[in-house]
C-alpha cells in the first residue's frame, strides 16, 4: 500500500496564516511591526531568489524587511560591521545573512557577529547551545519545519525510535536534540555508520539530511515508517531528494515528497521565528 503523502506546501501555507494572524494580534495588542533584516553578497542566482521570496513572505504575513545587497568583492570586516550595527539597531527583529557567502568570506566569522536575539536562522553558537542545552531559543529554521511536518502528520514522536541521517549543524544535529526534546530514542547516522540499511531499518521516523540523491531506498525503511526526506539536490532530471521516492513510498507509512515537503517549511518557520524574537525582544524591553 502506497504511504501518506505529507504535504509540505499545505503544512508552509498554514504556518505562514497563523504566522500572519498572530503578527496582528501582537501589533493590535500594543506591540511593534516585527521586521527581518536580510543580507546577501554576492551575484549567486539561487541566493538571489531564496532571498526575493524570504522577502514576499515577509510582506504576506505582514512582516516589515530591510534588504541589504553588497557586491561580490565586499570584504569580511564591511560585512562584520554591517552584521553588528543590524544587531545594534532596535528597529530590527531578525538577521538573516543568506548563506554560503562567496569563497573569500568566513561563513563562521559572519555568524559570530549576529546578535543571538535577532538570529532568526538560529546558528550562533549561544542558540546552538541553548538548542543542546534543551533550554528556550531560537531554532534553525529547517529542523524546526521537520518537527511541524511531523506533528502535522500526527506521528508519534514519544518513545518513537528516530534516525537521523546527517550531522550537519543546519540540519541533522539541531534536529538531535529536537527530537530529543520531544522524548524520541534518537540515532544519528552518518558517512561512517557502519551498517546503514540494518540502523534505519529501526526508525519509527526516518529522517534523510545527506545531500545524496536517492540513498536511501526501500531497504533503508521499516515498514509503516515515516519518512521525512530533507535533501534538496539538483540533478539532470530535476530536483531530488535523498531518498529514492519512488521506492520508499510502497514501504513508508508516510512520506514528504521533493520538491513539496521540507522545502517550503524553511521560510514557514522564518517567519514564525521573527516573530518570536520580536516577541522576545518587546518582553525584555518591559522586564529589562
Ligand atoms: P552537509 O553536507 O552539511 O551534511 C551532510 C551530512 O550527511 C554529513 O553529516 C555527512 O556525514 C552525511 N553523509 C554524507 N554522505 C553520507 C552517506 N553516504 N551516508 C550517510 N551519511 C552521509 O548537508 P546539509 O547542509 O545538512 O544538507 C543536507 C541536504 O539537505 C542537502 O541536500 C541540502 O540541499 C538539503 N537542505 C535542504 C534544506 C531545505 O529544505 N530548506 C535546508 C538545508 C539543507
Amino acid at each position: 500500500m502506497s504511504a501518506q503523502i505529507i504535504d509540505g506546501k499545505q503544512v508552509s501555507t498554514e504556518v505562514r496564516e497563523r504566522v500572519a494572524d498572530e503578527v496582528a494580534e501582537f501589533i493590535a495588542g500594543g506591540g511593534h511591526q516585527p521586521v527581518l533584516a536580510t543580507v546577501l553578497v554576492g551575484d549567486d542566482p539561487a541566493s538571489h531568489v531564496y532571498v526575493a521570496n524570504k522577502l514576499k513572505a515577509c510582506k504576506a504575513a505582514g512582516i516589515g524587511s530591510v534588504h541589504h545587497e553588497l557586491p561580490a568583492e565586499t570584504n569580511q570586516r564591511d560585512l562584520i560591521t554591517l552584521v553588528r550595527a543590524l544587531g545594534d539597531d532596535d528597529g530590527i527583529d531578525g538577521i538573516l545573512v543568506q548563506l554560503p557567502p562567496p569563497d573569500h568570506i568566513d561563513a563562521d566569522a559572519v555568524i559570530a557577529a549576529i546578535n543571538p536575539a535577532k538570529d532568526v536562522d538560529g546558528l550562533t553558537a549561544t542558540n546552538a547551545g541553548l538548542l543542546a542545552g534543551g533550554r528556550p531559543g531560537l531554532v534553525p529554521c529547517t529542523p524546526a519545519g521537520v518537527i511541524e511536518l511531523l506533528d502535522h502528520a500526527g506521528t508519534e514522536l514519544e518513545g518513537a525510535e528516530a534516525v537521523i541521517v546527517g550531522r550537519s549543524n543546519l540540519v541533522g544535529r539541531p534536529l538531535i536534540s529536537l527530537l530529543l526534546g520531544r522524548n524520541a530514542t534518537v540515532t544519528a547516522a552518518h558517512s561512517r555508520t557502519r551498517d546503514l540499511p540494518a540502523v534505519c531499518q529501526r526508525a519509527d521516523v526516518l529522517v534523510a539530511a545527506v545531500g545524496v540523491p536517492g540513498l536511501l531506498g526501500a531497504e533503508h525503511v521499516k515498514p509503516g515508517a515515516t519518512v521525512i526526506d530533507v535533501g534538496i539536490n539538483r540533478t539532470d532530471d530535476g530536483l531530488k531528494g535523498d531518498v529514492d521516492f519512488d521506492q520508499v513510498v510502497e514501504v513508508a507509512g508516510a512520506i514528504t515528497p521533493v520538491p513539496g515537503g521540507v522545502g517550503p517549511m524553511t521560510i514557514a518557520m522564518l517567519m514564525a521565528n521573527t516573530l518570536e524574537a520580536a516577541r522576545a525582544r518587546s518582553l525584555a524591553k518591559v522586564w529589562g
